[in-house]
C-alpha cells in the first residue's frame, strides 16, 4: 500500500499552544520527581513475585558449571540465546522468574492485551521461524505463544530455570566464572552472563497517602487477578465484574486497553486520570495473506528499517509515500518527509526544525479534535485531550478507549490539578476532596523504567565485579561501557537494553542487534581458548567520551509533560532519559559500526582472559 502525508489542521496559533503545553506541564510536574513511586519490595509478592499463571516451582537447588547464563526470557534473552545457539554455543540456560518465557508477554496477559507496534515488525524472527502474525496488531496471547516457538526452536527449554529469581551475581577471580545466587538457592558457577531483565519487568506502584489501608481488593495491570474479575487470558469476559466498581488509575498505554473492557463489564468503572494519552484509530486488519505470499526473502529487516526511518529519525530520508507502516507511529515523520519533498530544495537546519515542530503540533491537534468527534460530554472531551508533543509519552491507538466514556457506567476523574490521587482509604479513593468507594483498584500504573534505579529495576541485590566493585556503583553517575554492553571490571558479564547503543523505536530489532553481537564476542573468546573476556578501560572511556560528545541537548524531553520518558521531568536528578544514553547518529549507524567491529576479527578493545 502507498501511504500519503495525512490531512492535519494547520489552523491554530502556534504561540498558544506551546504557553498551553508549558502550562498543563508545570500543573504535573511534581519536585519529588521518581520517588514519587513506592517501590514494589519482598513484603509486597502480589505486586511482584506471586506468579497468577504458574504453579510455584518447587524443585532441588541446582549446582553447576555453566558456560552462558542469561538473566530473562523475554525477548531480549531469547533473542540472545537464538544467536548464542546459531552461533555454535550450546551450554546456555536462562533463568527466568516467570513460569515460562515471554518476559512482559508472559506477565502482561491482562484483557485487551496488543501489539501496539505493527507486529510484522515488532515481533522478531518472523522469517527464521516461518510464521506471520494474523492481523497488523496481534493479541498478546499470540505475542506470547511466539516467543515459547523461539524457545523451542532453539532448543532454550533444555536447563531452563524457570520461577526462578536472581539473588547476587559475584564475580570469582580464581575460577574466572560468575558465582550465581537464586531464591531456589541454586548456586551456578557461568563464564558469562546476559542481562536481558529488560525494562518493563518491575512494576511501579504510585505512593499515594493510605495505599495499604484499602480494605478492597488490589491488583497491578501485569499481574492480573481473572480469579476476581472472571475470564482468562485471551478470554476476556470478566463476568464477576457485574456487581463491582472499580476504579483504575493510570491512563498509559496498558490502560487504554483495559478500560473499554473493563467498562464494558464492571458495575461502575472510574478512572483516575492525571495525563491523557494521545489515541489514535487503530487499523487492525487481519494479514492479507496475498500480500504475505507476495513479501521477498528479507522483507522484515526491510520493514523495520523503514519504520525506523519514519518513527525515529526527525527529518526522515525517505519519501513519504514509502512510509510501510503508514500509522500514527509514522504520521509525524511522514508528513515531515511529504513537506521537506514539496520544499524542492535543500532545507536548512532551522527550516527543518521548524516543519517538525509545526506537524508535531498538527498531529497532535488532529488527535485532540478526534477526541472532540468521539466524547459526547464536552468536559470529558476536553480532560481526554493531550497537551504536549508527540513522543513526549507514548502514542496509542484503540477503536474503543474514547468511546468507553460515552457508557453511562464510565466515570472519568481528572486528578491532574492535584498532580495525582490523593489519598487511598478504607473503603477507596478521594481525588479533588471528592470521594469515590469502589470494590477494586487496579493499578495501570507502569513499570520501573527510569535509568536512575538500576537495583531497584533488576530486583537483583548485587551485582559484584573484580574487587567487589558494585555495578550498581560503577554506574552511579552514568552508564560506563563499550557499545553498551559490557564494562570493564566485569569480565564475561553482558547488558541488554537501553545503555550507550543504538536506540530503535521498535524494541525487539534493538535486543537482535545486541543478541547478535553479544554471541559472536562469546562464540569468538571460546573459540580463541580464552576463559573469558572483558572491555579494557581505555576502550569503555573511549566509548563514553564518543556516546558524550555526539549527544544533543536535550531541550525536547525537558520540555515534555513528566513520565517515565524523562525521568518523571526529573525532580531529584535531573532530566534523564529512560532510553539511557544512544548513539546519537542512530540505529542503524550504531549496527554498521559494531558489525564493522565484527569484520576486523580482532575484538579491539577487549582483553581476552585466560
Ligand atoms: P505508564 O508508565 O505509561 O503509565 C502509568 C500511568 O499511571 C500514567 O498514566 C500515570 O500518569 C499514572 N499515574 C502514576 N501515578 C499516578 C498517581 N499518583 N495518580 C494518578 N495517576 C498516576 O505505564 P503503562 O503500563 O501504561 O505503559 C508502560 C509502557 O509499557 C508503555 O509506554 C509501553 O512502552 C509499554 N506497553 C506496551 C504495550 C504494547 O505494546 N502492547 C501495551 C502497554 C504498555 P502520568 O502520565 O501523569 O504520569
Amino acid at each position: 500500500m502507498r501511504c500519503a502525508p495525512s490531512v492535519t489542521p494547520h489552523d491554530f496559533e502556534l504561540d498558544a499552544l506551546r504557553e498551553k503545553y508549558r502550562h498543563e506541564r508545570d500543573k504535573r510536574l511534581r519536585r519529588e520527581g521518581t520517588a514519587q513511586y513506592v517501590h514494589v519490595t519482598t513484603d509486597m509478592p502480589d505486586f511482584w513475585e506471586a506468579d497468577p499463571y504458574s504453579p510455584p516451582v518447587v524443585r532441588d537447588p541446582v549446582a553447576a558449571d555453566i558456560d552462558v547464563a542469561i538473566i530473562g526470557g523475554g525477548f531480549a534473552g531469547l533473542l540472545a540465546g537464538a544467536y548464542l545457539k546459531k552461533a555454535g554455543v550450546k551450554d546456555v540456560r536462562i533463568i527466568e522468574m516467570g513460569g515460562d518465557f515471554g518476559g512482559a508477554w508472559y506477565w502482561n496477559r491482562y484483557p485487551g492485551i496488543q501489539c501496539d507496534n505493527e507486529s510484522y515488525c515488532y515481533i522478531p524472527m518472523l522469517e527464521e521461524l516461518g510464521y506471520m502474525p494474523s492481523r497488523r496488531f496481534v493479541d498478546g496471547v499470540e505475542i506470547y505463544g511466539h516467543c515459547r516457538n523461539m524457545g523451542e526452536h532453539f532448543g532454550l527449554y533444555d536447563g531452563a530455570l524457570f520461577g526462578t529469581m536472581i539473588r547476587s551475581m559475584i564475580w570469582e577471580e580464581a575460577t574466572r566464572r560468575w558465582t550465581i545466587k537464586t531464591n531456589q538457592d541454586d548456586e551456578l558457577r557461568a563464564r558469562f552472563v546476559i542481562m536481558a531483565t529488560g525494562p518493563w519487568s518491575k512494576p511501579k506502584l504510585p505512593g499515594i497517602p493510605g495505599l495499604a489501608s484499602f480494605r478492597g481488593h488490589m491488583f497491578h495491570s501485569a499481574r492480573w487477578d481473572y480469579g476476581y474479575t472472571g475470564g482468562g487470558p485471551g478470554d476476556p469476559v470478566l463476568d464477576k465484574l457485574a456487581d463491582k466498581r472499580v476504579a483504575v488509575i493510570g491512563t498509559g498505554a496498558t490502560a487504554i486497553q483495559i478500560v473499554p473492557i473493563l467498562g464494558q463489564y464492571a458495575k461502575h468503572l472510574t478512572v483516575f486520570q492525571r495525563t491523557p494519552s494521545a489515541v489514535d484509530h487503530r487499523r487492525n486488519d487481519p494479514t492479507d495473506p496475498e500480500w504475505a505470499a507476495s513479501l521477498k526473502p528479507g522483507w522484515q529487516r526491510e520493514r523495520q528499517e523503514n519504520f525506523y526511518v519514519f518513527s525515529g529519525e526527525p527529518f526522515p530520508s525517505k519519501a513519504a509515500e514509502e512510509d510501510q507502516t503508514c500509522d500514527f507511529f509514522t504520521e509525524v515523520g511522514r508528513n515531515v518527509s511529504g513537506r521537506v519533498a514539496a520544499a524542492g530544495r535543500e532545507l536548512s537546519i532551522e527550516e527543518l526544525v521548524a516543519i517538525r515542530e509545526e506537524e508535531d503540533y498538527a498531529t497532535m491537534e488532529r488527535i485532540r479534535r478526534r477526541t472532540d468527534e468521539i466524547v459526547k460530554n464536552p468536559e470529558t472531551a476536553e480532560a481526554l485531550k493531550p497537551y504536549y508533543r508527540y513522543m513526549c509519552k507514548r502514542p496509542c491507538s484503540s477503536n474503543d478507549y474514547l468511546p468507553a466514556f460515552n457508557r453511562p457506567n464510565v466515570t472519568l476523574v481528572d486528578v491532574s490539578a492535584s498532580k495525582g490521587v490523593e489519598r487511598v482509604t478504607e473503603k477507596g479513593l478521594v481525588a479533588n476532596g471528592k470521594d469515590y468507594e469502589v470494590d477494586c483498584i487496579i493499578f495501570a500504573s507502569g513499570f520501573e523504567i527510569s535509568a536512575q534505579d538500576q537495583k531497584v529495576a533488576s530486583g537483583i541485590e548485587a551485582i559484584d565485579g573484580r574487587g567487589g566493585l558494585s555495578l550498581y556503583d560503577h554506574w552511579s553517575e552514568g552508564y560506563r561501557t563499550l557499545h553498551g554492553m559490557s564494562s570493564h571490571g566485569f569480565p564475561g558479564l553482558f547488558f541488554t537494553g537501553f545503555t550507550q547503543g543504538g536506540l530503535s523505536t521498535s524494541v525487539t530489532a534493538m535486543y537482535e542487534q545486541q543478541g547478535e553481537h553479544i554471541a559472536y564476542i562469546i562464540a569468538e573468546t571460546m573459540k580463541r581458548g580464552a576463559a573469558t573476556v572483558e572491555a579494557t578501560q581505555e576502550a569503555q572511556d573511549q566509548w563514553v567520551s564518543t556516546i558524550r560528545e555526539l549527544a544533543p541537548p536535550d531541550t525536547f524531553l525537558q520540555e515534555c509533560t513528566p513520565g517515565y520518558y524523562n525521568n518523571e521531568g526529573g525532580g531529584h536528578g535531573g532530566i534523564r532519559a529512560a532510553v539511557g544514553e544512544p548513539y546519537a547518529p542512530g540505529f542503524y549507524k550504531f549496527g554498521d559500526l559494531i558489525a564493522q567491529w565484527r569484520d576486523r576479527n580482532d575484538l579491539s578493545g577487549m582483553t581476552l582472559i585466560p
